[in-house]
């Protein structure tokens, strides 16, 4: 009798559950997204807060964003934030459908006390879009969601992945600047308004990394997406392919069957993708001239990757469970790569005032022997945000981390950064000390208050040299701290 009293309450319990923080395995239309992500929202007040951007799509549909964080709607000095986009091409809704269930699962954990959950939401700024063509998904679904091409695009019937100011053209052309080179573009054609919302979105926080979730294949692909030169394809890397392939690797290789070369290829039995771990360098695969994401990466500070979650890209509503279960650790790991790298703070040494738009740049300085090390500059500088903070995504090594801000002396530091295991980013903060008057430099840049490259360069060359630099920062003594041979010091 004791036992039957107490199965009853635990019935209730989890029936209870079921019917109020469940989310279906079904195909949800644009009016039970919206109701998905208020209910999540409403049983998790606290940690979330539902938006939307800017703009709505071509035919009014609000673009719904749910944002999670200890501390919703506000950005915390040095909390990254990452953001998850699906359904860009409306035909290829997988995504969509993962992104709900990612939402209501985060919800649950957390309030189900679930410690790795809430150290997560605590520590990150989750923004999660699920759909960014909803009328795109609405003309794939009414005419049966099996074509190749319906609804892949908006309501104006273009390709918003095609739809991104072409910052890789800038860059192949050989742009002065290395990073946020939104300034420098010229557009002679009007966005979408999808789009736009979505620039809006990239510039209005400080993203450190992100994924766009396609369909069509099984693969995780990164930078560049186009290719340098008029050739279809050929692998055309970015000055951070080892971060990239570091992104890409954690989405494959936690996914059961991304990076398994016992998966069937989409085109054939052979699995090229899975041979490489199931990730693939963008333009090697073919060249997308005007992708979002390339343009996260070269016109703000974010990282961002692009996955394709499997071969249909309308999957049948029988397969969305097994699914969210193959993505689910995948989906979670990714966010926690916004704390690969390091972080801190830069700020004025007079004032203790946080400097926006400092300029973060990275030299790869690992051991690559006993006597030797790499010497190799990483052509992308981040930029600080607003409160001074900044974030570097890196994988580990040894680095020099140099920063520069217009009216302060440049500062050098060196740091060692170990394999990310589920921690926030080490902190590496920087006091700059403010120029006086009199030694003032040539004026940095043209009026972006952010240095060129080449400006930059210049800079430090009058700073004595680069060598010189270092000692200013005392880079004997601090060699020591990731280095503690003796013998090394024989070949500083
Ligand atoms: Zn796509």
């Amino acid at each position: 009798m004791l036992t039957h009293n107490l199965i009853i309450p635990l019935l209730t319990v989890s029936i209870g559950v079921l019917v109020h923080g469940d989310v279906e395995f079904v195909h949800h239309n644009n009016t039970m997204l919206a109701s998905v992500l208020q209910k999540v929202h409403n049983r998790c007040p606290d940690i979330s807060r539902l938006y939307t951007l800017s703009e709505t799509s071509v035919s009014g549909v609000p673009l719904y964003v749910l944002e999670f964080s200890d501390v919703p709607g506000k950005h915390q000095l040095m909390e990254p934030e990452m953001k998850y986009i699906g359904n860009m091409h409306g035909n290829e809704v997988l995504g969509r459908e993962l992104l709900l269930h990612l939402a209501n699962y985060l919800c649950n954990a957390y309030l189900a006390g679930d410690k790795e959950i809430i150290k997560l939401i605590h520590n990150t700024r989750i923004h999660i879009l699920p759909s960014m063509n909803p009328d795109g998904w609405q003309t794939a679904t009414d005419n049966g969601g099996d074509d190749y091409l319906i609804g892949r695009n908006n309501a104006n019937d273009v390709d918003l992945n095609r739809d991104f100011p072409d910052l890789d053209r800038l860059v192949f052309s050989g742009a002065r600047d290395n990073n946020h080179l939104m300034k420098n573009a010229k557009l002679d054609y009007t966005l979408q308004p999808e789009t736009e919302a979505v620039i809006k979105m990239i510039m209005d926080s400080p993203f450190v990394v992100s994924a766009n979730l396609h369909g069509g294949d099984l693969v995780a692909n990164y930078p560049y997406d186009e290719s340098n030169g008029n050739s279809e394809t050929g692998y055309s890397s970015s000055p951070d392919d080892a971060t990239f392939r570091s992104l890409a690797l954690t989405y494959a290789g936690n996914h059961p069957r991304m990076s398994n070369v016992n998966t069937p290829g989409c085109e054939s039995n052979e699995n090229q993708f899975a041979k490489q771990g199931g990730i693939t360098n963008g333009a090697a695969w073919y060249s997308v001239p005007g992708g979002m994401q390339d343009f996260n990466y070269l016109g703000s500070n974010d990282f961002e990757i692009t996955i394709e979650l499997g071969c249909e890209k309308y999957p049948p509503t029988e397969s969305l469970k097994q699914e969210w279960e193959d993505n689910k650790k995948s989906l979670i790991e990714f966010i926690w790569t916004a704390h690969m790298g390091i972080k801190g703070v830069i700020r004025n040494s007079a004032t203790g005032v946080g400097i926006h738009g400092a300029v973060i740049h990275v030299r790869n300085v690992t051991r690559t022997g006993k006597y030797t090390r790499r010497d190799q500059d990483i052509d992308h500088d981040v930029t600080s945000a607003r409160g001074g903070d900044y974030w570097r995504l890196i994988p580990p090594g040894e680095y020099q981390i140099i920063v520069q801000a217009k009216g302060f002396e440049p500062q050098a530091k060196l740091v060692s950064v170990s394999e990310p295991s589920h921690e926030t980013a080490p902190i590496l903060d920087f006091e700059l000390q403010p120029l006086a008057e009199e030694t003032e430099l040539q004026p940095l840049g043209e009026d972006t208050g952010v240095p060129a490259e080449e400006d930059f360069y210049q800079d430090l060359q009058t700073q004595q040299n680069i060598e010189d630099m270092m000692y200013y920062n005392n880079y004997a003594d601090k060699m020591e701290e990731f280095n503690p041979n003796p013998d090394y010091y024989s070949t500083i």
